[in-house]
């Protein structure tokens, strides 16, 4: 078992906070292990919590419909959520279950290793960005140690304000454009990684 799987089967089973009691399964996350990129939203909502899987109801079909318009599928990307387990009736995660459920989604970034860190909506930006509004910095690439964080809109609030999903199709575009400017960095300077020179 690879230490990802291994991951998975503990958050099926993790009992750390109160969500676990609701859940009908938790929803620790799914794409390749070497993806370049990682997106991660808030938490499941009714259609992951009986299906385990992560963005697989209209919020998921608009995040698709994103992928696509920079050519690629949901399979090409690692897929996850701040909070492994849904909270009842969709409320806001509390503190205590964000920090609770917290090494997981270290421990993913740890053994995925993403290139580019995609944050979908306000808790997700949070965690790397904890004083940020995403009203000013939505769309804006910020290297945060030694990740590079993209925070966007939360696909299901931009489905229901057009105003966000103007920004949300926009600010999209720009991931083609930040692994360009990251790989011409390391072309320029072989002997670094991208995400340890001032890219941004
Ligand atoms: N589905 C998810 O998996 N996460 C969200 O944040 C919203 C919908
Ligand atoms: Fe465990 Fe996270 Fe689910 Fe809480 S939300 S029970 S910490 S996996």
């Amino acid at each position: 078992m690879s230490e990802l799987t291994d991951l998975y089967a503990q958050i099926m089973v993790c009992k750390k906070c109160a969500l676990a009691q609701g859940r009908t399964n938790a929803v620790p996350g799914e794409g390749p292990e070497d993806a370049q990129i990682m997106f991660i939203g808030e938490a499941p909502g009714f259609h992951e919590n009986r299906l385990g899987r992560p963005f697989v109801g209209a919020a998921g079909k608009f995040l698709e419909e994103l992928l696509a318009s920079i050519n690629m599928r949901r399979e090409d990307v690692y897929i996850c959520n701040v909070i492994k387990c849904r909270p009842p009736n969709n409320r806001d995660p509390l503190p205590s279950e964000i920090e609770a459920c917290r090494p997981y989604l270290d421990r993913q970034i740890e053994l995925i290793k993403p290139r580019l860190i995609v944050t979908l909506g306000r808790y997700s930006m949070a965690k790397f960005m904890p004083k940020a509004s995403i009203s000013k910095v939505h769309g804006v690439p910020s290297k945060i140690g030694d990740l590079v964080v993209l925070p966007l809109f939360h696909p299901a609030a931009a489905l229901h304000q057009p105003k966000y999903r103007a920004d949300i199709e926009h600010d999209i575009l720009k991931i083609p454009q930040i692994l360009t400017q990251m790989d011409e960095v390391v072309e320029a300077r072989p002997d670094q990684h991208a995400e340890q020179l001032s890219l941004f």
